[in-house]
């Protein structure tokens, strides 16, 4: 309604102007440089409104000459990290599916394509390690160190290279800056609690364990255990060290921690022996007989009365055993001592029920044994060493890792490095090829 209002109040002011310009008539003449034009006031007014138009006009297409292309650059850079991200995308499936060149080739589009090197330095990083350039694959992790949003990432790659190439004084360098980044990540964790046992820091070894016990990165029992390994190898070096109550304090908590956890009961015995109490010593033994029957144990136990006649003997190793009888760690224990006593029939009778129970190599080499030193049946003996040769090889500290077989209990495994995973259990058969059919 006030549009329409206004538009007749200018309609007829226009009226209005054009009337007083008709009844006014009159000429305009213009000179300029030697030109002359003559004209009426209504041809001139209508030349100026012409002229205002046209001015509109090239203002106008001016400004669209200068929106265009601003439009279009954005278009163009809009497609640009489209297609930056789109080369990152196929390099980590490249990556993902082990394919070296095509991922170097994403990496570098995704490179030239997008300015965000924390993306595109990962994947930088990684096309090298697929391709084997170690090199290029540090100078990568290590220009992902200057920035914070990379600094992790980097020192991951940093770490996994030292693990892999055996440096082992880098490596828990990086694995403690990676810590101290991120405390709570469980890997870091994990990680840094086995390079620092693998360096043999046992204390600093045990405080990480407690951290990451704090933090659920591994299962409590698994804790425990691993506990249960450091203060066995801390109550080691106390006893190397000249410190035996240290030693035995130590020994204490290891078998608190796990009290069937063989190397911490057999140290913890021997440790009271040595400190002459014996009586404590015996009756640690005889309870944790009954979880974890070990000969290293019975060998303790023996070793507690070294001095004692073979008949008394053969008496403490019936009681040692007497908590579980008829286990075949039992029978053998008992079997051992008789030989010693040379009471045979006891001994032939605890080695046929072990037997009985599970053939093995060390109860037939006792049965051949008892054969040499009972009759000087060398036949018979040798028919059971025979059997012995044959029998499926006994427990041993064995690793749960690499499969290798150790003499004793460590915390690391000599092998492979891989901490507590020596295991008392029967190493893996090796399966021998079957032979050939003879042909024809
Ligand atoms: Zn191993």
């Amino acid at each position: 309604m006030a549009r329409l209002l206004g538009f007749i109040a200018l309609a007829a002011l226009v009226v209005a102007g054009a009337v007083w310009i008709a009844d006014r008539p009159g000429t305009i003449a213009i000179v300029w440089q030697g030109w002359r034009v003559d004209t009426s006031v209504a041809m001139l007014l209508l030349l100026v409104g012409a002229l205002a138009l046209a001015l509109a006009a090239a203002l106008r297409v001016l400004g669209w000459a200068v929106r265009v292309p601003r439009g279009w650059r954005r278009w163009a850079q809009e497609r640009r990290r489209r297609r930056g991200y789109q080369a990152l995308t196929f390099g980590m499936v490249a990556v993902a599916a082990g394919d070296p060149e095509e991922a170097a080739r994403q990496a570098r589009r995704a490179d030239v394509l997008l300015d965000e090197p924390p993306l595109t330095m990962l994947l930088s990083a990684q096309a090298a390690q697929l391709n084997g350039d170690e090199a290029a694959a540090r100078r990568y992790f290590t220009a992902m160190l200057d920035r914070p949003e990379t600094e992790f990432l980097g020192l991951r790659g940093l770490l996994m290279q030292a693990s892999r190439t055996g440096d082992a004084a880098a490596a828990l360098d990086l694995a403690r800056r990676a810590r101290r980044l991120r405390p709570e990540t469980p890997w870091v964790l994990t990680t840094l609690f086995d390079l620092e046992a693998r360096a043999g820091e046992w204390r600093a070894a045990e405080d990480t364990l407690a951290e990451a016990q704090r933090r659920r990165a591994l299962p409590a029992v698994a804790a425990r255990h691993r506990r249960a390994a450091l203060l066995v190898e801390r109550a080691r070096a106390a006893e190397a060290d000249g410190r035996p109550a240290d030693a035995l304090d130590l020994a204490a908590r290891a078998h608190d921690e796990d009290p069937a956890f063989v190397p911490a009961v057999v140290l913890y015995v021997r440790l009271l022996g040595a400190g002459d109490r014996l009586r404590k010593a015996e009756r640690t033994a005889e309870r944790a007989w009954r979880s974890a029957p070990h000969p290293e144990l019975a060998a303790a136990y023996r070793e507690l009365a070294a001095s004692a006649d073979p008949v008394a003997q053969a008496q403490r190793m019936q009681h040692l055993v007497a908590g579980l009888p008829d286990h075949p760690e039992s029978r053998l224990a008992v079997a051992a001592a008789a030989i010693a006593a040379a009471l045979w029939g006891e001994a032939r009778t605890q080695l046929e029920a072990a037997i009985a129970l599970r053939p093995s190599t060390r109860a037939y080499a006792l049965l051949a044994e008892v054969e040499e030193k009972e009759r000087g049946d060398g036949a018979a003996a040798q028919r059971w060493l025979r059997l012995a040769a044959e029998a499926p090889a006994g427990e041993a500290w064995t690793c749960t890792s690499c499969g290798s077989v150790a003499a004793t209990w460590s915390a690391v495994c000599p092998s492979c490095r891989a901490v507590d995973t020596l295991a008392w259990q029967a190493p893996a058969a090796i399966p021998l090829l079957p032979a050939r059919a003879a042909a024809g």
